[in-house]
């Protein structure tokens, strides 16, 4: 999937639209999700144009890719979901459903999250 620069989260990176943010790193930058599905829930996106985790892990330097991990442990810290739990989550592509094409990862905490994935019947 080419990179579209006119996905959501490019134009949250370019300041064209908010965003309620948590953690800014010289290469990631983490915001809360609009559409909250826990008591936390986070976005953690590289600022570069990546469209997956595994464009991004082909294509970013090692300090873009160290930085978005130490961005996501951040991020659990700040929102002090360590002692209880939390999830991390990226979607890629049709059969995970990613809505917007630059990566994301979902940080989720504050309550008991369920089973991992549903079996499929
Ligand atoms: P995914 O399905 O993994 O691509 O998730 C996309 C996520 O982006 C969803 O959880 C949306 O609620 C979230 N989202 C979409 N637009 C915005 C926005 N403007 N600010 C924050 N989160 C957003």
């Amino acid at each position: 999937m080419a990179y579209d620069p006119n996905n959501i989260f490019a134009k949250i990176l370019r300041g064209e639209i908010p965003a309620k943010r948590v953690h800014e790193t010289e290469h990631s930058l983490a915001f809360h999700d609009i559409r909250p599905l826990a008591p936390v829930h986070v976005l953690v996106i590289p600022k570069g144009a990546y469209v997956s985790m595994e464009d991004f892990s082909a294509k970013a330097s090692a300090a873009e890719i160290a930085d978005l991990f130490q961005a996501v442990g951040e991020v659990a810290r700040k929102l002090g979901v360590v002692e209880s739990g939390y999830r991390i989550l990226a979607n890629a592509g049709a059969d995970a459903r990613q809505e917007v094409p630059h990566l994301h990862i979902h940080v989720f905490g504050g309550r008991p999250l369920g089973p991992m994935l549903q079996r499929a019947e």
